[in-house]
């Protein structure tokens, strides 16, 4: 879990201190997939007591098993972003872009994951060079190749094709 022990930190106005945290983190959907962490998520981060908030800034690294939305096959992710987020005390009056919290655990895993997915590239893929699947037999062109011609699309596989790209997007 990725949780922080702040009780010593939110009484002490103006004090600082690093935590580095490791946790593993359950798979997560996006856009109607499941994706799964490839180990344990790690987080560098200072905590800072400021303006009686708690401002949380550092990095978060990890890794990820993405489907290739060319080729459709699963291949390793490794993410490296920053992090950055204020935390408020419930009770207080807040004002603009912060997260409440209540007691002496932070739990960052949701702003953690936010993150995450916001460094997402648009479109996943496992190489820029990735031939991805041939339109008419659905072979996969990075590990083999065949006789299809280029110019005489099957109508009904362009239409599976289609399907297929509309599951990745
Ligand atoms: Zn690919
Ligand atoms: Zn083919």
């Amino acid at each position: 879990m990725l949780q922080l022990d702040v009780g010593a930190i939110k009484k002490a106005p103006g004090d600082f201190g690093p935590f580095n945290l490791s946790a593993e983190l359950p798979p997560f959907e996006l856009r109607g997939e499941y994706l799964g962490f490839l180990g344990p998520v790690k987080a560098s981060l200072i905590v800072s007591n400021v303006d009686s908030a708690l401002v949380v800034e550092g990095e978060v690294s990890g890794g990820l098993k993405l489907n290739c939305g060319r080729c459709l096959e699963p291949y390793d992710y490794f993410f490296h972003v920053p992090f950055k987020e204020t935390y408020a005390q419930a009770a207080q009056d807040s004002e603009g872009e912060v997260v409440t919290f209540s007691g002496d655990i932070l739990d960052i895993a949701p702003e953690v994951l936010n993150s995450i997915i916001l460094s997402l590239p648009m479109k996943a893929l496992c190489s820029e060079d990735c031939r991805g699947l041939c339109p008419r037999c659905g072979c996969n062109l990075n590990e083999s190749r065949c006789d299809c011609s280029d110019d005489e699309t099957d109508p009904r596989l362009s239409v599976l094709k289609k399907l297929l790209k509309g599951t990745n997007q």
